[in-house]
């Protein structure tokens, strides 16, 4: 059992500065967790407050029921890789894995045993007499894996480990890193800025910005029910388009209008605004790339919901390409089947799905619906 939990949480720099703000979470047992937000949101430091390498300022912290905020490092079960993978460079794979088991005086044939058993999860058993520098990043990034497993910590603690290999390696080691969480039955937080390996890896993402919490949930929910703007438009790549509007309504019918559109929002949306006393006000209209369309049949099908664009960019991903325009002085994308005829510098007309809409509050950036 590795239950962790957060409790008020603040940190802050001798320089006064504020990193963590009232960070609040209770991880259970086996549970993939992230922690995900721009540069300098504070992932670092909370990771490196719950491992014991920073002073947590206020609040506690407790693993399986025992409050940890005095507990040295080395006493607090935790696993923690890095970044750098911080290898010994003049010791052989099998030392680097070995070496915290033979500063705890574990015995000999123990360590073997285990350094094996971390070798062959990892498939790093034909390696075991090499040195660091005659690895590849990923099997380094490997070796610093077994360096924690070998421990059989309570929790791993991983902090941006993938970041330095290239594109395909990250992919590989993900996968790899999810099939690990799902044998070892860890618990495991993990901290990236890359919302990708965070959709991708987290059972649950913890959102952050500026130090506090924006949102906890699974990737699905954070996807389709983003609390605000901010994670609206962190998580999803290309990000979700927004277009500040404004809320009209007549009788039980309301519509966001912007620029020479005014489109009618679904029933169970139009409540939420009436209700919510939005008529009249500025709110802003959020769309996914994937919810607009070019076809000929959705045009037809989302025929309320129609815009019209110069197209200002053409990627082609592959089976989807992405176009890029403009709708009321903001940048858009939409992405569309491949077969689409638009190409840069056409005029074309797109719909978008009205009950894919998401409408925040202009002012506190909440969302509405
Ligand atoms: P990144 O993705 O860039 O690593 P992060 O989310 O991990 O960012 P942290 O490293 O936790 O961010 O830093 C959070 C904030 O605290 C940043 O604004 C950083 O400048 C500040 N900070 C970090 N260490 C100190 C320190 N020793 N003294 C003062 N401020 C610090």
């Amino acid at each position: 059992m590795a239950s962790l939990s957060l409790k008020n949480v603040c940190k802050v720099y001798p320089n006064g500065f504020e990193a963590v703000k009232d960070f609040n979470l209770e991880v259970e047992d086996k549970e993939f967790i992230i922690f995900v937000g721009p540069s300098g949101c504070g992932k670092s430091t909370t990771l490196r407050m719950i491992a014991g390498l920073e002073e947590i300022s206020s609040g506690e912290l407790i693993i399986d029921g025992k409050v940890m905020n005095d507990v040295e490092p080395k006493d607090r079960d935790i696993a923690m890789v890095f970044q750098n993978y911080a290898l010994y460079p003049h010791m052989t794979v099998f030392d680097n894995m070995a070496f915290g088991l033979k500063l705890r005086k574990v015995p000999k044939d123990e360590i073997k045993a285990k350094v094996e058993e971390a070798a062959r999860i990892l498939d790093l058993e034909k390696l075991l007499d090499r040195k660091p520098k005659a690895l590849s990043g990923g099997q380094r990034q490997r070796v610093a894996m077994g360096r924690a497993i070998v421990r059989n910590p309570k929790v791993f603690l991983m902090d941006e480990p993938l970041s330095n290999l290239d594109a395909k390696l990250r992919v590989q080691m993900r996968s790899e890193i999810s099939s690990l969480h799902n044998r070892l039955g860890a618990t495991i937080i993990y901290v990236t800025h890359d919302q990708t390996e965070a959709m991708t890896l987290g059972t649950r993402i913890v959102v952050l910005k500026d130090g506090v919490i924006m949102q906890v949930d699974s990737p699905q929910k954070l996807y389709n029910q983003p609390n605000n703007l901010f994670v609206a438009g962190f998580i999803g790549s290309p990000q979700m388009n927004f277009i500040d509007a404004q809320c009209v309504v007549e009788g039980a019918k309301a519509f966001l209008k912007f620029d020479k559109y005014q489109v009618e929002l679904p029933e169970a949306k139009a409540k939420k605004l009436i209700d919510g006393g939005y008529a009249g006000k500025n709110v802003v209209f959020g769309i996914r790339p994937e919810d607009i369309y070019d076809s000929a049949e959705h045009l037809d099908k989302f025929a309320t919901c129609k815009i019209d664009s110069d197209v200002t960019g053409y990627e082609l991903l592959g089976a989807e390409v992405l176009l890029y325009f403009t709708v009321a002085g903001a940048n858009m994308s939409a992405r569309v089947d491949s077969d689409t005829p638009a190409r840069y510098g056409d005029h074309i007309e797109l719909a978008f799905d009205p009950h894919k809409i998401h409408v925040f509050d202009k002012e506190t950036e909440l969302t509405i619906t």
